[in-house]
């Protein structure tokens, strides 16, 4: 049973020294209940003081990690309704369905997409994760010729799939040591998955009928001494796999250990349609999957589904930023324009996209302003004459550029005569508010002063 807050301020030093970042021993107390902070955040708490409260501030949804090396999917470790009240911590592992039964070609073809379906957006490289290896054939050397395959050719992350123990134990054989995902403990079989998971150290998926079934199979799974464990509710339609996702959230978010676990969806058994698959796959990104298994990939509904996913698994509280500095587009010299931005990511994104569009090469300046829009930072005093000036003067672009000639955001059109008194060589040109007729503007630009012969 989880500790009340008051129970666990009996424990705590009582110094009331605020070095945990909160003011009282009673309010880190109350954060470490409701599961919003970490217990080492105070220095002078005792060991034995911490054994006791690694229940209590457990994040409610168990955190675990399936694979290893830089392709390891962390999942779980949720501690929040709804992203504002904190932010929710690791993102929807994204895996494509690959089955024995499948053709050499398909299987080849599935797992270049898998590895080749990569994106740069905002600075974040975004791609999916995981290769979920079914056994449709019922064959265990078929099904490991599979594993073996897929492993040869990609270090994605694993998920196992079959409900006889005895090919899960022949898959395992051949990639325990990528540590994958066992697909699945049920009632029938769990005491051979469960030993087949404590043996591997592999994390391990609960799947049940009934929510009160699978709470049973994970308590099950629990006492085993298992403690990675994966909720499956085996939902089929839209309808119950959302209100399942709600309830395991708010259940666990209540202290219900048994259903205190990530989750794992299979979008690949709700419809034959790919676009309505993606649909439902980007309900369960934002309510509550741990794991999505998707029918196959494809360029046109994935990259909505990775940015809406690191749209979602974001900070609300930290703005996406990009490092000042001068930026190189296209292949400038030293005649070509100069562009001012702020450092918010997607203003970044979205000028040097225009920019790019252009096909007129430029420098663009991009000044720190901690992650706000122009307009946001012109407000806040960040993106002023005064604030623009020792950056351009510091930057370096003039080593780069005969004229002197800067074009500034429209949206910043007020400082163009305060940049002109800070930065006397200069002559500050006014482009466009809005970045998509950036395009327009540059096919017509010319120097005003400065220009090299
Ligand atoms: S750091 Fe520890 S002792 Fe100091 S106020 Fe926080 S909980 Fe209390």
């Amino acid at each position: 049973m989880p500790l009340t807050g008051i129970e666990i301020f009996k424990l705590l030093p009582k110094t009331n020294c605020g070095k945990c970042g909160v003011p009282t021993c009673l309010a880190f107390a109350m954060q470490l209940a409701a599961g919003k902070a970490d217990l080492n955040a105070c220095p002078t708490v005792s060991s034995e003081t911490k054994d006791k409260l690694s229940e209590a501030s457990a994040p409610p949804i168990r955190p675990l990690t399936i694979g290893v090396g830089s392709r390891a999917v962390k999942i779980g470790g949720e501690t929040v309704l709804f992203r504002h009240e904190k932010r929710f911590e690791n993102p929807t592992g994204l895996a494509i369905l690959i089955s024995d039964k499948m053709s050499d070609a398909e299987v080849d073809a599935r797992i270049d997409r898998l590895n080749n379906l990569v994106y740069e957006r905002v600075g974040l490289t975004l791609r999916p994760d995981m290769a979920a290896l079914r056994a449709d054939s019922g064959q265990a050397a078929t099904f490991a010729a599979l594993i073996n395959k897929v492993k040869s050719k990609s270090d994605c992350s694993l998920i196992i799939i079959s409900e006889d123990a005895d090919i899960l134990a022949a898959g395992l054989k051949v990639c325990a040591d990528r540590k994958p995902l066992i697909y699945a403990a049920t009632n029938a079989n769990a005491e051979k998955v469960a030993a087949l998971a404590k043996e591997t150290g592999c994390p391990v998926v609960a799947k049940g009928a009934t929510l009160d079934e699978i709470a049973a199979l994970t308590d099950q799974l629990t006492k085993s001494g298992l403690k990675d464990i994966v909720i499956d509710t085996n939902a089929k339609s839209i309808r119950q796999a959302f209100d399942d996702q709600i309830f395991i959230r708010k259940a666990a978010l209540a202290k219900t250990r048994s259903l205190g676990f990530p989750t794992i969806m299979f979008t690949c058994d709700m419809t034959d349609d790919p676009m309505k698959e993606a649909l439902i796959a980007s309900m369960a990104i934002a309510k509550y999957a741990g794991i999505v298994v998707l029918s196959d990939f494809q360029g046109h509904s994935l990259f909505p589904l990775l940015v809406e996913r690191m749209n979602i698994y974001t900070d609300p509280q930290k703005p996406l930023a990009t490092k000042e500095g001068i930026y190189e587009i296209g292949g400038p010299n030293e005649n070509s324009p100069v562009l001012l931005t702020s450092n918010f990511s997607l203003t970044y994104f979205i000028v040097s996209g225009e920019i790019e569009n252009s096909k007129v090469p430029c420098y663009l300046l991009v000044k720190d302003t901690e992650g706000l829009s122009v307009m946001t930072a012109w407000a806040a005093g960040k993106f002023v004459a005064d604030a623009i000036s020792p950056f351009v003067k510091k930057c370096g672009i003039t080593d780069k550029i005969k004229h002197r000639n800067l074009i500034i955001p429209g949206y910043a059109a007020s400082e163009s005569g305060g940049l002109e008194e800070e930065l006397p060589d200069w002559k500050i040109e006014v482009g466009p508010r809005e970045a998509a007729h950036i395009p327009a503007y540059l096919k017509n630009w010319k120097p005003l002063i400065g220009a090299a012969k």
